[in-house]
């Protein structure tokens, strides 16, 4: 058996809101070491972390590359440094660049490392002190925040994954309008959904694969498969260069942020989870188009929350009755309300005590306290007060699972699509 030492490469914080963008960072990185005959032994990483975390651009990821640990690991390291010195938007206070490089195999403890980064809040110091007792390579620009991304962009395993091709523009188009054909999008949903998603939010029409920010990226589409994501790329048409392409392995749309929680007390603010709950009350809708309504069990309760801009996804949520057993799955944020990326109905409440109704056909109303019930109609009387179950119908399925819009779909939750797939 031939045994390669390898270089893991890990790279984070390098973009700001006004521009660069990680991958693209990495895709330059990556044509400069094949420029060098230096190859990559997988596809390179693209790795989302902890949702919360306070200083992300946007969709917190952290990207890592692996290449042999052969005589030119020196010419590599160098590239790397040289590429995240010239493209790092080191002028946004908020941009601090880290690399990692690693010789080796990757160990139990740094995995668990980088779950405690999906998981929960890591500081640089301790980033920094755990990278060192593990035998990291550490390079800090300025602050080094991307230290802590960068070790777990190297370090997390993947057992389900998924993939994203990533299209670059022209720098002279940075920041104008992604000339990018429509229609060609919609027929390349049609031609390649499932194996690709996330393409469009029909219910909005909206074009998910295009940024909104004056990043480097003219489209992303994500995937189950590669050979999709060619058969994609050839359907999607665009006016405007394409510079450079890159495909990554990510564990985006895995629910890898997602813990089981057993109960509604062992939650925490700042943490993903799935957890069962009995419905307490009616969903209500407040100013400002946000829903929220209460879930329990004998543990406790939590305030759940259907945002504003989860759109049609309310009207379903608002179908939720008292006595509803849900399992929701998403994260309790700054308001300790949890917010849902999807749910699924366990066991619907299919009964409703009402008022009798009268042999006359008339239902009847209550006689006062305690005093039974009373036709207005025929004058009719029953001595006992309590209300009669009534099966109802529901407009929610026992079992089926109802998830938020793509338009408003973290990077890390798993669409419906893909639920049976892992
Ligand atoms: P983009 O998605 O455009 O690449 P981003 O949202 O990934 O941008 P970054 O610029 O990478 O944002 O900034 C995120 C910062 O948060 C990085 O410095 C990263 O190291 C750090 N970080 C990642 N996970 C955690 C965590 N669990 N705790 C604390 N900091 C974290």
């Amino acid at each position: 058996m031939i045994i390669i030492n390898i270089l893991h490469i890990g790279i984070d914080d390098t973009d700001s809101p006004d521009g660069m963008c990680t991958t693209y960072l990495a895709s330059q990185i990556i044509n400069r070491l094949e420029d060098n005959g230096i190859e990559l032994l997988d596809y390179p990483k693209l790795i989302r972390l902890n949702p919360f975390a306070r200083f992300k651009t946007r969709g917190n990821g952290g990207v890592s590359l692996k290449i042999s640990n052969d005589n030119k690991v020196s010419l590599a390291k160098q590239i790397v440094l040289d590429e995240v010195k010239k493209l790092s938007m080191f002028d946004c206070d908020n941009t601090n660049p880290g690399v990692i490089f690693y010789e080796g195999e990757i160990t139990s403890e740094m995995e668990d490392y980088a779950f405690r980064a999906i998981y929960e809040f890591i500081t640089i110091k301790e980033a920094e002190e755990f990278g060192k007792s593990v035998g990291c390579e550490i390079h800090k620009f300025k602050k080094g925040r991307g230290i802590i991304g960068s070790i777990a962009a190297i370090s997390l395993p993947l057992d389900d994954f998924t993939y994203e091709l990533l299209a670059y523009r022209s720098s002279e188009n940075y920041g104008t309008k992604r000339r990018i054909d429509y229609d060609s999008v919609y027929m390349m949903d049609k031609e390649t959904f499932p194996d690709t998603f996330e393409n469009i939010d029909y219910s909005e029409d909206y074009i998910a694969i295009e940024p909104k920010t004056p990043c480097p990226v003219l489209y992303g589409i994500r995937s189950n498969a590669v050979e999709a994501l060619y058969r994609a790329k050839d359907i999607v048409e665009v006016s405007e260069p394409i510079v450079d392409w890159c495909i990554f392995k990510t564990n985006q749309h895995t629910d890898m942020h997602i813990q089981k929680a057993n109960s509604i007390a062992e939650m925490r603010q700042f943490g993903c989870y799935e957890v069962v709950g009995k419905v307490k009350n009616r969903p209500k809708i407040i100013d400002g188009g946000h829903m929220f309504f209460y879930i329990c069990d004998e543990s406790g309760e939590i305030e759940c929350g259907a945002y504003e801009p989860t759109k049609d996804f309310r009207k379903i949520v608002s179908h939720l009755k008292p006595g509803d057993i849900v399992r929701v799955f998403g994260g309790i944020g700054e308001q300790n309300t949890f917010n849902i990326e999807k749910f699924q109905v366990v066991k619907l409440n299919d009964v409703e005590y009402r008022n009798p109704i009268c042999e006359c056909g008339k239902t009847m109303t209550s006689a006062g306290k305690n005093k039974g019930f009373k036709c207005k109609k025929c004058g009719n009387k029953i001595k006992s007060s309590e209300k009669v179950p009534i099966k109802i119908k529901r407009n929610l399925k026992n079992g089926w699972f109802y998830e938020t819009p793509v338009s408003a779909r973290r990077h890390l939750s798993k669409p419906l699509c893909r639920m049976d797939l892992f």
